[in-house]
């Protein structure tokens, strides 16, 4: 159920932001060590979405590559080369440098109706 409080949290997010305008669009980014199903989340998103202003809103879910840092050095190193040594300079003091986001990058919305107004 990872997938079902992350969409809440989003839901959360957007709505937060669009204050009270229809959402369209909401577009994330997801650090691979996150491990979320892209199809499972936007399954959850559609549920949790209802009833507020992004139900009905389309998920778009960028995939931010895992990578390792050596801190002394600043080399960067996709994840898949299993190497906890910098491949440079040889230290240890290795960190994740990419692969934890989870964010909202932007959302798009309706331009304001003037239905309401009249
Ligand atoms: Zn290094």
């Amino acid at each position: 159920m990872h997938e079902l409080s992350l969409s809440s949290a989003i839901v959360n997010t957007v709505v937060k932001h669009a204050e009270g305008r229809r959402v369209t669009v909401v577009s994330l980014r997801v650090g691979r060590l996150r491990q979320v199903v892209p199809d499972t989340l936007a399954f959850y998103f559609d549920f949790v979405a209802r009833d507020t202003v992004c139900e009905g809103a389309r998920l778009e879910q960028e995939i931010v590559e895992a990578r390792l840092r050596c801190h002394p050095c600043g080399l960067e190193w996709p994840i898949e080369i299993p190497a906890f040594r910098c491949p440079t300079c040889g230290g240890g003091d290795v960190g994740v440098a990419s692969g934890n986001e989870f964010e909202v990058e932007s959302i798009e919305v309706e331009e304001a109706a003037c239905i309401a107004q009249r």
